[in-house]
Protein backbone atom coordinates (compact mmCIF):
# COMPACT_ATOMS: atom_id res chain seq x y z
CA UNK A 1 0.00 0.00 0.00
CA UNK A 2 0.90 3.79 -1.32
CA UNK A 3 2.28 5.60 2.08
CA UNK A 4 0.24 8.98 2.20
CA UNK A 5 2.48 11.81 2.65
CA UNK A 6 1.48 15.32 3.76
CA UNK A 7 3.44 18.60 2.67
CA UNK A 8 3.75 21.03 5.14
CA UNK A 9 4.71 24.36 2.67
CA UNK A 10 4.61 24.26 -0.43
CA UNK A 11 7.18 27.11 -1.76
CA UNK A 12 9.98 26.12 -4.32
CA UNK A 13 11.45 22.82 -2.71
CA UNK A 14 7.81 22.50 -1.61
CA UNK A 15 6.27 22.04 -4.45
CA UNK A 16 9.64 20.43 -5.98
CA UNK A 17 9.29 17.91 -3.72
CA UNK A 18 5.75 16.89 -4.76
CA UNK A 19 6.96 17.21 -8.33
CA UNK A 20 9.26 13.97 -7.40
CA UNK A 21 6.64 12.31 -4.97
CA UNK A 22 3.94 12.32 -7.50
CA UNK A 23 5.53 12.19 -11.01
CA UNK A 24 8.86 10.14 -10.44
CA UNK A 25 8.55 7.72 -7.27
CA UNK A 26 6.70 5.00 -6.33
CA UNK A 27 5.12 3.80 -3.11
CA UNK A 28 3.59 6.88 -2.30
CA UNK A 29 0.66 9.17 -2.81
CA UNK A 30 0.68 13.12 -1.57
CA UNK A 31 -2.76 13.15 -0.11
CA UNK A 32 -2.47 16.32 1.77
CA UNK A 33 -1.41 20.15 1.81
CA UNK A 34 -0.83 22.84 3.76
CA UNK A 35 0.26 26.31 3.24
CA UNK A 36 0.43 29.79 5.08
CA UNK A 37 -0.61 31.10 1.84
CA UNK A 38 -3.89 29.26 1.39
CA UNK A 39 -3.49 30.00 -2.60
CA UNK A 40 -0.33 28.65 -3.02
CA UNK A 41 -1.22 25.32 -1.18
CA UNK A 42 -4.14 24.93 -3.50
CA UNK A 43 -2.18 25.47 -6.92
CA UNK A 44 0.26 23.04 -5.87
CA UNK A 45 -2.03 20.58 -4.35
CA UNK A 46 -2.07 17.11 -6.63
CA UNK A 47 -5.25 16.13 -8.09
CA UNK A 48 -7.07 14.58 -5.11
CA UNK A 49 -5.29 16.10 -2.05
CA UNK A 50 -6.51 17.42 0.69
CA UNK A 51 -5.79 21.21 1.82
CA UNK A 52 -5.43 21.52 5.34
CA UNK A 53 -5.65 25.31 7.31
CA UNK A 54 -3.11 24.44 9.36
CA UNK A 55 0.31 22.39 9.95
CA UNK A 56 -1.37 20.54 12.86
CA UNK A 57 -4.87 19.61 10.97
CA UNK A 58 -2.41 18.36 7.93
CA UNK A 59 -0.38 16.39 11.09
CA UNK A 60 -3.15 14.65 12.90
CA UNK A 61 -5.12 13.45 10.01
CA UNK A 62 -5.90 9.98 9.46
CA UNK A 63 -4.92 10.19 5.62
CA UNK A 64 -1.37 10.88 6.49
CA UNK A 65 1.13 8.58 7.95
CA UNK A 66 4.32 10.77 7.55
CA UNK A 67 4.79 14.13 7.20
CA UNK A 68 7.15 16.60 4.59
CA UNK A 69 7.75 19.56 6.12
CA UNK A 70 9.25 22.28 3.52
CA UNK A 71 8.39 25.59 5.21
CA UNK A 72 10.73 27.98 6.33
CA UNK A 73 13.52 26.58 9.33
CA UNK A 74 11.98 28.85 12.22
CA UNK A 75 8.81 27.00 12.12
CA UNK A 76 10.35 23.97 11.48
CA UNK A 77 10.68 23.06 15.13
CA UNK A 78 6.41 23.53 16.44
CA UNK A 79 5.90 21.33 13.15
CA UNK A 80 8.46 18.69 14.25
CA UNK A 81 7.48 18.50 17.87
CA UNK A 82 3.86 17.91 16.39
CA UNK A 83 4.42 14.89 13.97
CA UNK A 84 6.89 13.37 17.38
CA UNK A 85 3.48 13.96 19.45
CA UNK A 86 1.10 12.33 16.68
CA UNK A 87 4.03 9.14 16.00
CA UNK A 88 4.40 9.93 12.65
CA UNK A 89 7.72 9.62 10.26
CA UNK A 90 8.66 13.12 9.15
CA UNK A 91 11.23 14.35 6.64
CA UNK A 92 12.28 17.44 7.46
CA UNK A 93 13.86 20.29 4.91
CA UNK A 94 16.99 21.33 6.22
CA UNK A 95 17.70 23.26 8.81
CA UNK A 96 16.50 21.25 11.28
CA UNK A 97 15.90 24.01 13.48
CA UNK A 98 17.31 27.53 13.76
CA UNK A 99 18.37 27.53 17.42
CA UNK A 100 20.57 25.12 20.08
CA UNK A 101 17.83 24.77 22.57
CA UNK A 102 15.46 24.03 19.38
CA UNK A 103 17.44 21.14 18.68
CA UNK A 104 17.43 20.19 22.13
CA UNK A 105 13.60 19.94 22.65
CA UNK A 106 13.15 17.92 19.45
CA UNK A 107 15.64 15.80 20.28
CA UNK A 108 14.60 15.20 23.66
CA UNK A 109 10.64 14.32 22.52
CA UNK A 110 12.31 11.80 19.84
CA UNK A 111 14.25 10.20 22.47
CA UNK A 112 11.08 10.03 24.74
CA UNK A 113 8.85 8.98 21.84
CA UNK A 114 11.78 6.13 21.75
CA UNK A 115 13.11 5.34 18.08
CA UNK A 116 13.81 7.97 15.60
CA UNK A 117 11.32 9.31 13.04
CA UNK A 118 13.03 12.60 11.91
CA UNK A 119 14.93 12.70 8.87
CA UNK A 120 17.00 15.94 7.82
CA UNK A 121 16.91 17.05 4.19
CA UNK A 122 20.91 16.74 3.85
CA UNK A 123 20.71 15.22 0.54
CA UNK A 124 24.44 15.51 -0.17
CA UNK A 125 25.00 12.11 1.71
CA UNK A 126 22.00 10.30 -1.12
CA UNK A 127 24.68 12.10 -4.41
CA UNK A 128 26.13 9.58 -5.96
CA UNK A 129 29.69 11.13 -6.36
CA UNK A 130 29.86 12.24 -2.54
CA UNK A 131 28.88 8.42 -1.88
CA UNK A 132 31.98 7.21 -3.85
CA UNK A 133 33.99 9.64 -2.52
CA UNK A 134 33.19 8.55 1.22
CA UNK A 135 33.69 4.81 -0.19
CA UNK A 136 37.10 5.91 -0.59
CA UNK A 137 38.41 7.94 2.53
CA UNK A 138 36.73 4.26 4.52
CA UNK A 139 38.10 2.15 2.02
CA UNK A 140 41.42 4.03 3.84
CA UNK A 141 43.64 3.15 0.79
CA UNK A 142 44.66 6.91 0.95
CA UNK A 143 44.97 6.73 4.68
CA UNK A 144 43.09 9.12 7.25
CA UNK A 145 42.06 12.14 5.72
CA UNK A 146 44.05 14.97 6.98
CA UNK A 147 41.90 18.31 5.26
CA UNK A 148 39.03 18.39 3.23
CA UNK A 149 38.19 21.43 0.87
CA UNK A 150 34.59 22.19 0.34
CA UNK A 151 33.49 24.73 -2.37
CA UNK A 152 29.79 25.70 -2.36
CA UNK A 153 29.13 28.60 -5.14
CA UNK A 154 25.55 29.39 -5.96
CA UNK A 155 24.53 32.03 -8.79
CA UNK A 156 22.28 34.45 -7.05
CA UNK A 157 19.98 34.24 -3.87
CA UNK A 158 16.88 36.18 -4.19
CA UNK A 159 16.95 39.88 -3.33
CA UNK A 160 15.84 40.57 0.13
CA UNK A 161 14.48 37.34 1.13
CA UNK A 162 17.32 36.77 3.19
CA UNK A 163 19.75 38.48 6.01
CA UNK A 164 23.17 39.59 5.99
CA UNK A 165 24.25 35.75 8.15
CA UNK A 166 22.21 33.59 5.35
CA UNK A 167 25.62 32.17 4.04
CA UNK A 168 26.63 31.44 7.75
CA UNK A 169 23.03 30.32 9.02
CA UNK A 170 21.29 28.51 5.73
CA UNK A 171 23.96 27.70 3.41
CA UNK A 172 26.95 26.57 5.68
CA UNK A 173 24.94 23.29 7.29
CA UNK A 174 25.49 21.57 4.14
CA UNK A 175 28.93 21.60 4.30
CA UNK A 176 29.04 21.41 8.31
CA UNK A 177 26.90 17.93 7.64
CA UNK A 178 29.22 16.72 4.54
CA UNK A 179 32.14 17.41 6.56
CA UNK A 180 30.90 15.45 9.18
CA UNK A 181 30.00 12.47 7.18
CA UNK A 182 32.39 12.35 4.44
CA UNK A 183 35.57 12.43 7.57
CA UNK A 184 33.30 10.73 10.33
CA UNK A 185 34.35 12.92 12.88
CA UNK A 186 32.82 15.78 15.32
CA UNK A 187 33.57 19.58 14.54
CA UNK A 188 35.40 20.81 17.93
CA UNK A 189 35.29 24.42 16.67
CA UNK A 190 34.96 27.35 13.84
CA UNK A 191 36.67 29.93 12.51
CA UNK A 192 35.74 32.56 10.00
CA UNK A 193 37.42 34.80 7.58
CA UNK A 194 35.81 37.52 6.05
CA UNK A 195 37.07 38.73 2.44
CA UNK A 196 36.18 41.95 0.55
CA UNK A 197 32.70 41.77 0.01
CA UNK A 198 31.47 41.50 -3.19
CA UNK A 199 30.08 44.25 -4.67
CA UNK A 200 27.02 42.01 -6.73
CA UNK A 201 23.75 42.91 -5.56
CA UNK A 202 22.49 42.62 -2.64
CA UNK A 203 24.49 43.23 1.69
CA UNK A 204 25.06 39.68 1.92
CA UNK A 205 28.10 38.60 4.10
CA UNK A 206 29.40 37.18 0.67
CA UNK A 207 31.88 35.77 0.24
CA UNK A 208 33.28 34.37 3.50
CA UNK A 209 35.93 31.41 4.39
CA UNK A 210 34.80 29.12 7.04
CA UNK A 211 37.54 26.84 8.86
CA UNK A 212 36.05 23.44 10.64
CA UNK A 213 38.21 21.96 13.08
CA UNK A 214 37.63 18.42 13.78
CA UNK A 215 37.83 16.42 16.84
CA UNK A 216 40.62 14.18 14.79
CA UNK A 217 42.72 16.81 14.18
CA UNK A 218 41.44 17.00 10.82
CA UNK A 219 40.49 20.50 9.05
CA UNK A 220 37.85 21.24 6.59
CA UNK A 221 37.76 24.80 5.01
CA UNK A 222 35.05 25.73 3.12
CA UNK A 223 34.89 28.59 0.49
CA UNK A 224 30.70 29.99 0.51
CA UNK A 225 29.87 32.38 -2.62
CA UNK A 226 26.11 32.67 -2.88
CA UNK A 227 26.20 35.40 -5.83
CA UNK A 228 29.09 34.21 -8.09
CA UNK A 229 26.80 34.54 -11.09
CA UNK A 230 28.17 31.85 -13.18
CA UNK A 231 26.16 28.90 -12.13
CA UNK A 232 25.74 26.43 -8.92
CA UNK A 233 29.22 25.30 -8.31
CA UNK A 234 30.00 22.37 -5.72
CA UNK A 235 33.53 20.92 -5.45
CA UNK A 236 34.89 18.78 -2.71
CA UNK A 237 38.68 17.49 -2.43
CA UNK A 238 40.22 15.29 0.43
CA UNK A 239 43.89 15.23 1.56
CA UNK A 240 44.74 11.56 2.76
CA UNK A 241 48.42 11.00 4.23
CA UNK A 242 48.81 8.71 0.86
CA UNK A 243 46.50 10.48 -1.71
CA UNK A 244 43.97 12.85 -2.69
CA UNK A 245 40.34 11.97 -3.65
CA UNK A 246 37.82 13.99 -5.01
CA UNK A 247 34.80 14.73 -6.67
CA UNK A 248 34.21 14.82 -10.29
CA UNK A 249 33.52 17.30 -12.45
CA UNK A 250 29.52 16.43 -13.38
CA UNK A 251 29.52 14.91 -16.77
CA UNK A 252 27.87 17.07 -19.46
CA UNK A 253 27.98 17.61 -23.07
CA UNK A 254 31.43 19.28 -24.27
CA UNK A 255 30.74 22.20 -26.50
CA UNK A 256 33.76 23.50 -28.77
CA UNK A 257 33.53 26.90 -30.82
CA UNK A 258 34.65 30.29 -30.65
CA UNK A 259 34.75 30.61 -27.23
CA UNK A 260 36.90 27.79 -26.47
CA UNK A 261 36.16 23.93 -25.77
CA UNK A 262 33.09 24.53 -22.31
CA UNK A 263 30.66 22.44 -20.45
CA UNK A 264 27.95 24.18 -19.20
CA UNK A 265 27.24 24.04 -15.04
CA UNK A 266 23.77 23.26 -13.58
CA UNK A 267 21.80 26.44 -12.92
CA UNK A 268 21.10 25.59 -9.28
CA UNK A 269 20.79 23.03 -6.41
CA UNK A 270 17.45 21.47 -8.19
CA UNK A 271 19.52 20.69 -11.29
CA UNK A 272 23.22 19.41 -9.49
CA UNK A 273 21.68 17.83 -6.69
CA UNK A 274 18.14 16.43 -8.93
CA UNK A 275 19.01 12.34 -8.86
CA UNK A 276 20.27 12.95 -4.99
CA UNK A 277 16.96 14.42 -3.86
CA UNK A 278 15.24 11.42 -6.21
CA UNK A 279 17.33 8.63 -3.73
CA UNK A 280 17.36 10.63 -0.91
CA UNK A 281 12.76 10.25 -0.78
CA UNK A 282 13.32 6.71 -2.28
CA UNK A 283 15.29 5.73 1.10
CA UNK A 284 12.74 7.71 3.30
CA UNK A 285 9.89 6.42 1.66
CA UNK A 286 10.65 2.93 2.48
CA UNK A 287 11.94 3.88 6.33
CA UNK A 288 8.65 6.02 6.85
CA UNK A 289 6.49 3.33 5.59
CA UNK A 290 8.40 0.90 8.35
CA UNK A 291 7.42 4.00 11.01
CA UNK A 292 11.04 5.10 10.96
CA UNK A 293 13.82 7.34 9.12
CA UNK A 294 17.26 6.36 7.85
CA UNK A 295 20.19 8.47 6.60
CA UNK A 296 20.92 11.99 8.63
CA UNK A 297 18.81 12.41 11.58
CA UNK A 298 17.78 14.80 14.53
CA UNK A 299 21.68 14.88 15.77
CA UNK A 300 22.94 15.46 12.46
CA UNK A 301 20.75 18.32 12.46
CA UNK A 302 21.47 19.40 16.04
CA UNK A 303 25.20 19.41 15.03
CA UNK A 304 24.47 21.64 11.84
CA UNK A 305 23.28 24.17 14.35
CA UNK A 306 25.87 24.51 16.61
CA UNK A 307 28.51 25.00 13.59
CA UNK A 308 26.09 27.18 12.19
CA UNK A 309 25.96 29.41 15.78
CA UNK A 310 29.64 29.40 16.14
CA UNK A 311 30.10 30.29 12.63
CA UNK A 312 28.13 33.57 13.46
CA UNK A 313 29.69 34.03 16.91
CA UNK A 314 32.94 33.80 15.02
CA UNK A 315 32.34 36.56 12.89
CA UNK A 316 31.92 38.75 15.67
CA UNK A 317 34.92 37.78 17.93
CA UNK A 318 37.25 36.91 15.10
CA UNK A 319 37.92 33.78 17.14
CA UNK A 320 38.14 30.19 17.05
CA UNK A 321 34.85 29.57 18.57
CA UNK A 322 34.36 25.93 20.53
CA UNK A 323 31.34 23.62 20.19
CA UNK A 324 30.25 21.48 22.87
CA UNK A 325 27.62 18.82 21.97
CA UNK A 326 25.74 16.80 24.55
CA UNK A 327 26.31 13.22 24.60
CA UNK A 328 25.14 11.47 21.84
CA UNK A 329 21.70 9.50 22.33
CA UNK A 330 21.61 5.75 22.08
CA UNK A 331 18.93 6.35 19.53
CA UNK A 332 21.72 7.80 16.98
CA UNK A 333 24.30 5.63 17.48
P1 LIG B 1 10.02 29.17 0.09
O1 LIG B 1 9.95 29.16 -1.39
O2 LIG B 1 9.93 30.47 0.83
O3 LIG B 1 8.87 28.20 0.62
C1 LIG B 1 8.51 28.05 1.96
C2 LIG B 1 7.00 27.94 1.99
O4 LIG B 1 6.57 27.62 3.32
C3 LIG B 1 6.35 29.27 1.61
O5 LIG B 1 5.24 29.03 0.80
C4 LIG B 1 5.94 29.84 2.97
O6 LIG B 1 4.89 30.75 2.90
C5 LIG B 1 5.53 28.56 3.67
N1 LIG B 1 5.52 28.67 5.13
C6 LIG B 1 6.28 29.45 5.92
N2 LIG B 1 5.96 29.23 7.22
C7 LIG B 1 4.99 28.29 7.22
C8 LIG B 1 4.23 27.67 8.25
N3 LIG B 1 4.41 27.99 9.54
N4 LIG B 1 3.32 26.74 7.90
C9 LIG B 1 3.11 26.44 6.61
N5 LIG B 1 3.77 27.01 5.58
C10 LIG B 1 4.70 27.93 5.89
O7 LIG B 1 11.34 28.47 0.62
P2 LIG B 1 12.07 27.19 -0.01
O8 LIG B 1 13.23 27.64 -0.81
O9 LIG B 1 11.07 26.27 -0.60
O10 LIG B 1 12.70 26.58 1.34
C11 LIG B 1 11.92 25.86 2.29
C12 LIG B 1 12.86 25.08 3.21
O11 LIG B 1 13.64 24.19 2.42
C13 LIG B 1 13.83 25.98 3.98
O12 LIG B 1 14.05 25.44 5.26
C14 LIG B 1 15.10 25.88 3.13
O13 LIG B 1 16.29 26.09 3.88
C15 LIG B 1 15.03 24.46 2.63
N6 LIG B 1 15.75 24.22 1.36
C16 LIG B 1 16.57 23.16 1.29
C17 LIG B 1 17.29 22.94 0.14
C18 LIG B 1 18.22 21.77 0.05
O14 LIG B 1 19.13 21.81 -0.76
N7 LIG B 1 18.01 20.71 0.81
C19 LIG B 1 17.16 23.79 -0.97
C20 LIG B 1 16.26 24.85 -0.87
C21 LIG B 1 15.54 25.07 0.30
P3 LIG B 1 5.23 32.34 2.80
O15 LIG B 1 6.08 32.51 1.57
O16 LIG B 1 3.91 33.00 2.71
O17 LIG B 1 5.99 32.66 4.08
Amino acid sequence: MALKVGVIGTGMIGQDHIRRLTQVLSGVDVTAVTDIDATRAASAAPEGAEVFATPQDLIRSDNVDAIVICSWGPAHEEQLLDCIAAGKAVFCEKPLVTSEAAALKVMAAEVEFGKRLVQVGFMRRFDADYRRLKAVIDGNTLGAPLMYKSVHRNASVPEGLYTSEMPLNDTLVHDADISRWLLSDEISSVEVRVPRRSTRGTDLRDPVMVMLHMQSGAIVDVEISVNISYGYDIRGEVSCETGVAALPNRPATVISDQYGIRQAIPEDWRERFIEAYDQEFREWIVAAGQGGATGPSTWDGYAATLVADAALRAVDTGAREPITMIEKPEIYS
